[in-house]
Parts: C-alpha cells; sequence; structure tokens
C-alpha cells in the first residue's frame, strides 16, 4: 500500500491557483524530493499533506484514511502521531534550551520527557548542545533540534519545507547527513521541498512541479 496517495488535487486562494490537479504516489521509506520554481505549489502541497491546510478539489490519503473526512479533533491527533514537521525558519523559543524546545514539542504529544529529550538531542549529535539556546547554536545545530523535535514522537513521514534554506553549503550537507543517517536506521517516509538542486539529489525520487501541476516524476540516478 502506498502511505501518501493524492488524487486530483486542486487548491484556489480566491482567484489565485496553487495547485491544479495534482496525482501523486509516495511509498513507505521512500524519500521524494519536490522541486519548483517559486510559486509553483510544493508549499502548499507539503502542507495539504500535513492536514495543516485542506483542498479545494481531490483528496489525500494518508496510509488509506482520508484526511479530509477527519474532525477538527482527529487531524489534530493524526498530525501529531503520523507527521513531523520541519520548516526553513527554525521556530525555536528563543528562551528556551535545546532540550527544553524539544520537551516543548512532546507536551503537546504526551509528557514532556527530559530524559527521552536529551536522547533525542543525542540522536542528532548534540548531546553537547543540550543547554544551549538557539541564539547559542549555529544555523545547522538550530535545524537539528528542529529534526530532533519533528522525530520525538518516531512519525512515520517527515515533512520537510527548504529544511537547508537558510544554511550554508557544510550545514546543508550535515544536515542532510543526518537525515540520510536517521532514515537509513528508522525507516520514515521523507517528503522534502527545495529548490536547491544539490538537495534535491539526495532523494529516492525527483517531483518537478510548475504552475501548480507535477512535469516529471523520476527516480535519481546515481
Ligand atoms: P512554492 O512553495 O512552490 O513557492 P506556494 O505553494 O507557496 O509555492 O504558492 C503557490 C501559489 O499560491 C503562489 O502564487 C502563492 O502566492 C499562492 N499562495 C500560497 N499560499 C497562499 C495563501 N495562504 N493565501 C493566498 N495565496 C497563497
Ligand atoms: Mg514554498
Amino acid at each position: 500500500m502506498k502511505i501518501i496517495r493524492v488524487e486530483g488535487l486542486s487548491k484556489n486562494y480566491g482567484t489565485t491557483t496553487a495547485l491544479r490537479g495534482v496525482d501523486l504516489e509516495i511509498s513507505e521509506s521512500e524519500w521524494v524530493s519536490i522541486v519548483g520554481p517559486s510559486g509553483s505549489g510544493k508549499s502548499t502541497l507539503l502542507n495539504i499533506l500535513g492536514g495543516l491546510d485542506y483542498p479545494t478539489e481531490g483528496k489525500v490519503f494518508i496510509n488509506g484514511t482520508d484526511i479530509n473526512s477527519l474532525s477538527e479533533d482527529e487531524l489534530a491527533v493524526f498530525r501529531r502521531e503520523t507527521i513531523g514537521f520541519v520548516f526553513q525558519q527554525s521556530h525555536l523559543i528563543p528562551y528556551l534550551d535545546a532540550t527544553e524546545n524539544v520537551m516543548l514539542a512532546q507536551y503537546f504529544h504526551s509528557i514532556p520527557d527530559r530524559e527521552e529529550a536529551e536522547e533525542a538531542l543525542r540522536r542528532v549529535g548534540l548531546g553537547h548542545r543540550l543547554h544551549h539556546r538557539p541564539s547559542q547554536l549555529s544555523g545547522g545545530e538550530q535545524q537539528r533540534v528542529c529534526i530532533a523535535r519533528a522525530l520525538i514522537n518516531n512519525p512515520s513521514i517527515l515533512l520537510a519545507d527548504e529544511p537547508t534554506g537558510n544554511l550554508d553549503r557544510k550545514n546543508t550537507r550535515n544536515v542532510l547527513e543526518l537525515l540520510k543517517t536517521l532514515h537509513t536506521q528508522e525507516h520514515f517516509t521523507v517528503v522534502l521541498v527545495t529548490h536547491d538542486p544539490y538537495v534535491a539529489e539526495w532523494a529516492d525520487r525527483l517531483v518537478h512541479m510548475e504552475d501548480g501541476k507535477v512535469i516529471s516524476d523520476e527516480p535519481v540516478s546515481r
């Protein structure tokens, strides 16, 4: 079964059409990059996959469930149990240290657990930065905290929107190597939006969007 199945997805914002008839299937444990020019609908697609936005037309099935048939409460449960999000901006709370930022995410999912939060940070190579605040971390380290936070509940799908968009090449590579290692160990599905060809090529598969449509969909050759 496909973990993600998108059928005839369209999205209008007033008179702006962000998506026009997207069909897409993604298998469990696959790593898919979504690329395309600015304004082509990449973020809109990702947000709809994660239940942060809803389509004007079409359906999204995650693990066979039509997520738009869920109530608000069910959708909130779906998001926190199935999806991990990483964005371009790290959205960390400035006055909390790395551990506390991860514990905040635990609070909304279950129960904050310092040991577990510290373990999650060690997993992303930040064992020596547990008590640093965001301003005391490099951009790459801040994104590592975000990855720890996104994966704390062991989601089956990680949705990442330009996760390395603010990083230099070296930090980009570090973050991607980390994601690759975790993906190999833990087998979650990755859908990663980027406009950077270097980042896109870390995927198994490349989906190109233009003007709200998928214009090509092919495996990454190595
Ligand atoms: P991308 O991520 O590929 O740059 P987006 O999905 O953000 O593209 O945007 C696609 C189109 O939809 C753009 O024209 C954008 O201006 C529009 N759009 C996206 N989100 C909104 C919104 N919340 N309200 C109005 N228009 C939006
Ligand atoms: Mg975008």
